[in-house]
C-alpha cells in the first residue's frame, strides 16, 4: 500500500460507457501527493465522467481508483476522504456562512437519517465539540479571507464569496484529496481571475491533491503543477504547463493549448529537414522523405521579414498591446495567425502583401500518424 503513495490518486485503467457510446476509453493518471492537476479537453470528453468516478458518484466499467493509498474502486462517496467543489456552489440558504462551513464536520460519522435534522438545528453534539468545531471554522474562514462575512447567509454575498464558502466547507473536513469540477465557470472574467489565485494559494498552504476539472486551457496552464489533456475518453499527454505547451504529443494537443490556436502548415519531409513552399527548413521530422508533414508554429513565433514567405493580409485586430495579423500563404495554400508587435502591424492592411518569417527551431513537425 505504502508504494501507491500517501495521500496520493491512482487512476488505473477506467473505462466507461453509456449505452453504446464509450465516454472513457482506458484512462491511468497518477498524482503525486499534494498535486495539483488540471483536467482539460474539448467539451464532452469525459472530464466530468472521470471526475466522478474518482468521487464514487459513478461506478466504472473496469480499472480501479486507489485515494490514499486505499482502493477506493467500490467505495461510497462518503467513505472516500474526498471533497468536492463544483460550479454551482450548493450552500444551504437558510445557514450563516460559519453554520455552512460547519456542517460537514457536524456531519461526520453520522448517517443519513442523523444528518437531516441536523442540517436544520446545526446543534452537533456537545460543548467541546462545538469549540472544536467552532476553531476549525475559524481556521478555513481566515485562510479564505472570509472571516468577516461568518454571520452572513448566502444570499447576502457575492457570486465569489459564495464560491469561497464553498471552497471553505470543502477545505475544513481536511480531505486527501479536493475534486473540483469548473469551480470558477459562473463567475465574471475578474472575480475569476482572482479566484483562480485564491485556489493557488489555498493549494499551496493547504498542500491537498487536487484534481481540477476545466475545459479553460489558461486556468489549467498557471494553476496546475502537471496539465492532463483529454480528447475523446483519452489522455493524450501529462506534463507540466510547459511541456504540454512547448513540445505537445500531437496536433491535437498542439491545437488544443493555445490562443490564438497554433498555425498547421503542410510540409514535406526531406532528406534533411522538412519544406515548406519554397523555404528548406532544418527541422527533425520522424517522417519518411517525400511524406506529408504537418509543421506546427505558434504565432507567437511569427515575424514580419522580408525573406519570409509570401502571404497576404486577410485581416488585422488591433488589442492593444499587441496585433494579430491574419494572412493567408499563397504556397502552399494555408491561413496563418501572427502575433506581432503594435508597430509591425501598423501600415498593413487587408489585401497587402506581407513576407511572414519565424523563429523556426520553434516549430513543432508532426507527421500523419
Ligand atoms: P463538459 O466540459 O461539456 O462538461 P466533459 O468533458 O466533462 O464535458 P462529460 O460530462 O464527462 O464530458 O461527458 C462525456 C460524454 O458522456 C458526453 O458525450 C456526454 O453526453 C456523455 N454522458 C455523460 N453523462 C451521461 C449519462 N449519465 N448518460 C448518458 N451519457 C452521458
Amino acid at each position: 500500500m505504502r508504494a501507491e503513495g500517501g495521500r496520493a490518486i491512482l487512476i488505473e485503467g477506467v473505462e466507461k460507457a453509456f449505452g453504446a457510446t464509450r465516454v472513457l476509453k482506458g484512462v491511468s493518471l497518477t498524482l503525486r501527493q499534494g498535486e495539483f492537476m488540471a483536467l482539460v479537453g474539448p467539451s464532452g470528453c469525459g472530464k466530468t465522467t472521470l471526475l466522478r468516478i474518482v468521487a464514487g458518484l459513478e461506478s466504472a466499467d473496469a480499472g480501479r481508483v486507489v485515494i490514499g493509498g486505499r482502493d477506493v474502486t467500490r467505495a461510497r462517496p462518503a467513505d472516500r476522504d474526498i471533497a468536492m467543489v463544483f460550479q454551482n456552489y450548493a450552500l444551504y440558504p437558510h445557514l450563516t456562512v460559519a453554520q455552512n462551513l460547519a456542517v460537514p464536520l457536524a456531519m461526520r460519522r453520522l448517517s443519513a437519517l442523523e444528518r437531516l435534522p441536523l442540517v436544520h438545528r446545526l446543534v452537533p453534539g456537545n460543548a467541546a465539540r462545538r469549540r472544536a468545531i467552532a476553531a476549525r471554522v475559524g481556521e478555513a474562514a481566515a485562510m479564505l479571507r472570509i472571516a468577516h462575512l461568518l454571520d452572513r447567509r448566502p444570499g447576502q454575498l457575492s457570486g465569489g464569496q459564495r464560491q469561497r464558502v464553498a471552497l471553505g466547507r470543502a477545505l475544513v473536513r481536511e480531505p486527501a484529496a479536493f475534486l473540483m469540477d469548473e469551480p470558477l465557470s459562473n463567475l465574471d472574467a475578474e472575480l475569476r481571475a482572482g479566484t483562480r489565485q485564491e485556489i493557488v494559494d489555498l493549494h499551496r498552504r493547504a498542500g491537498v491533491t487536487t484534481i481540477y476539472v476545466t475545459h479553460d486551457q489558461v486556468e489549467a496552464m498557471t494553476m496546475a503543477d502537471r496539465v492532463a489533456v483529454m480528447m475523446e475518453g483519452e489522455v493524450l499527454q501529462l506534463g507540466t504547463p510547459r511541456e504540454v505547451y512547448d513540445d505537445p504529443c500531437d496536433i491535437r494537443v498542439a491545437g488544443f493549448l493555445g490562443s490564438p490556436r497554433i498555425n498547421a502548415l503542410p510540409g514535406i519531409a526531406t532528406e534533411n529537414g522538412v519544406s515548406l513552399g519554397t523555404l528548406a527548413l532544418p527541422l527533425r521530422a520522424a517522417a519518411a522523405p517525400g511524406s506529408a508533414v504537418t509543421i506546427g508554429l505558434r504565432p507567437e513565433a511569427i515575424r514580419v521579414a522580408p525573406l519570409g514567405l509570401a502571404c497576404r493580409v486577410e485581416h488585422l485586430e488591433y488589442l492593444g498591446a499587441e496585433t494579430l495579423l491574419h494572412a493567408r500563404l499563397e504556397a502552399p495554400e494555408a491561413r496563418i495567425v501572427a502575433r506581432l508587435p503594435v508597430a509591425a502591424g501598423e501600415g498593413l492592411s487587408r489585401g497587402d502583401a506581407v513576407r511572414l518569417g519565424a523563429d523556426w527551431e520553434r516549430a513543432l513537425v508532426f507527421g500523419a500518424d
